[in-house]
């Protein structure tokens, strides 16, 4: 049995009962977490509240030290959180362990760029004046964080808002909060009290509270579109500042000059890392119609020779999907394309061989046109449909065919088509040959319904500043341009 973190201390506050934890490739109960209440979020916030006076005091070069120890000290326990995230989330031990590695560097990465620069200079509009930008710390910031990758996207907005100086309370998915706990646990006591504070419990339970709580200028949040329209529309009368990452639907676009291969490679990789429960999986796979035909059968064939299980095996490729309601969701999206006309060349089923477990075969679909679910809202499962397009003005008014804004991907090395395909879709990121790879110096987020948050990047960090301009005459005389006229 876990406990919630606040102010310094592990502790039950005021829940009365448990949410059980389940792994999700055997079905089990691994641990539970408090069902944390209204009340206990009131706690947390009070005490983030508190630390933040002297946090934001704490000069960046001794704070960025502190991250740095955030970082060293989850490397030094890469292992057992790797075991623990495999455990809570599913997917197979090597994407986990890419998981803490970028978790723990994005520390890094933040607690140098917070120590340097704090705002700028700017020319005056006369000699006598001095004017500058600052940025300051908000104060206490909600980090609202989705299952499907628990400690990296804490860590987006957990290591940007401490290192600009605010205080955090997080709010870990109800599915996955056992990393997150172990990982403040391990490499978080050296904080001050209240600096960093953890709630476990249901969306509307202890997330709600916290977005509605009046001590809570920002909310830092990544989940789904309907999860972010309702925060927005509580956080709308008191004007909180959001930073909302929301779902996706994201296109990949094969063009004709492609290496098959790998381009059969990068597609499966694209659609079903984390069994296609990324928020910038490919989703929408439009294959140009010359070599269309070739590809949907390597796929298919490349498709159905990975290896699903327990990602705890070494062999294991595809692990199970987080809940059976999560699959239920991805089989009827599959129904309704299939009664309108789509095809299966392989998968959308449930595996036999696997008596426990959410597990679904990754499917490649053919014949799916933007009528149907599939093509137009987040699957978040293993599913790949495929599209034949004739040109490539077809690619891209496909491509943007879409509610969404988060990431689009294009295999191709003609640098006229690179260049249009950056140029004229509407997303967040454009992956050019390498799809999914993030760059800690680059800014990740969305467009459209996706929300408009930025994470990484300085852009990321900026996200948890206010901004102040200064403005300051230093002589104080006399104006010309003062009353009267
Ligand atoms: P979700 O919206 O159901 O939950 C996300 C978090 O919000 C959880 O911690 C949940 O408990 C909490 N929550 C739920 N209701 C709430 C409420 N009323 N008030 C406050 N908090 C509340 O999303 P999920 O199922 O955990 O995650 C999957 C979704 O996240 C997908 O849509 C995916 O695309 C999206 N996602 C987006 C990004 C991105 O960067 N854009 C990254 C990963 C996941």
């Amino acid at each position: 049995m876990q406990q919630m973190y606040i102010n310094g201390r592990f502790t039950s506050g005021q829940a009365t009962e448990t949410i059980p934890i389940i792994n999700p490739a055997t079905e089990e109960i691994i641990d539970e977490v408090p069902r944390g209440t209204a009340a206990d979020v009131d706690t947390a916030v009070a005490a983030a509240k508190s630390a933040f006076a002297s946090w934001k005091k704490v000069p960046a070069w001794e704070r960025a030290g502190m991250l740095h120890t955030i970082a060293n000290k989850m490397q030094a326990h890469a292992e057992e959180l790797t075991r623990l995230l495999t455990e809570e989330e599913g997917k197979p031990f090597i994407e986990n362990e890419e998981e803490v590695f970028w978790t723990y560097d994005t520390f890094n990465y933040y607690a140098e760029l917070g120590r340097h620069e704090r705002g700028r200079f700017l020319p005056p509009g006369d000699p006598d004046q001095l004017n500058f930008v600052i940025k300051e710390p908000y104060g206490v910031v909600a980090c609202i964080v989705p299952w499907n990758y628990p400690l990296l996207l804490l860590a987006w907005k957990a290591a940007a808002a401490l290192a600009a100086g605010n205080t955090i309370v997080i709010k870990p998915s109800e599915y996955t909060p056992l990393a997150t706990l172990r990982t403040i646990e391990l490499a978080f006591a050296h904080l001050p009290p209240g600096v960093v504070n953890v709630i476990t419990g249901y969306g509307l339970e202890a997330g709600e509270p916290l977005v509605r709580h009046p001590d809570v200028p920002v909310i830092a949040f990544t989940g789904s579109v309907a999860t972010g329209q309702r925060i927005a529309a509580i956080a709308a009368p008191m004007m909180k500042k959001l930073h909302l990452e929301l779902g996706g639907k994201d296109p990949l676009v094969v063009a004709e000059d492609v290496d098959l291969t790998t381009a059969v490679s990068a597609v499966a990789y694209s659609g079903l890392l984390n069994t296609g429960q990324v928020c910038t999986s490919s989703e929408r796979i439009y294959v140009h119609e010359r070599v269309y035909g070739r590809f949907s059968e390597e796929l298919a064939e490349f498709v159905a020779n990975l290896r699903l299980g327990n990602g705890m095996h070494p062999q294991t490729d595809i692990g199970p999907m987080l809940r059976d309601h999560f699959r239920v969701g991805v089989e009827k999206q599959l129904d309704a394309a299939l009664k309108a006309g789509a095809h299966l060349l392989v998968g959308g089923k449930r595996p036999s061989y696997l008596d426990k477990g959410y597990f679904l075969e990754p499917a490649v679909l053919v014949n799916v046109n933007h009528e149907m679910a599939i093509m137009r809202e987040e699957t978040f499962g293993p599913v790949l449909p495929l599209m034949p397009y004739t040109d490539f003005d077809e690619a891209i008014r496909l491509a943007n065919d879409t509610q969404f804004g988060l990431g689009a991907c294009l295999l191709s090395h003609d640098a006229r088509l690179v260049k249009r395909f950056f140029e004229e879709v509407k997303a967040g990121t454009i992956w050019i040959n390498d799809p999914l790879t993030d760059n800690f110096a680059g800014p990740f987020g969305g467009m459209k319904m996706t929300g408009g948050g930025r994470e990484l990047g300085q852009e990321g960090l900026d996200e948890f500043y206010e901004v102040k301009h200064v403005h300051w005459d230093v002589e104080g005389k006399l104006k010309d341009y003062w009353f009267p006229y």
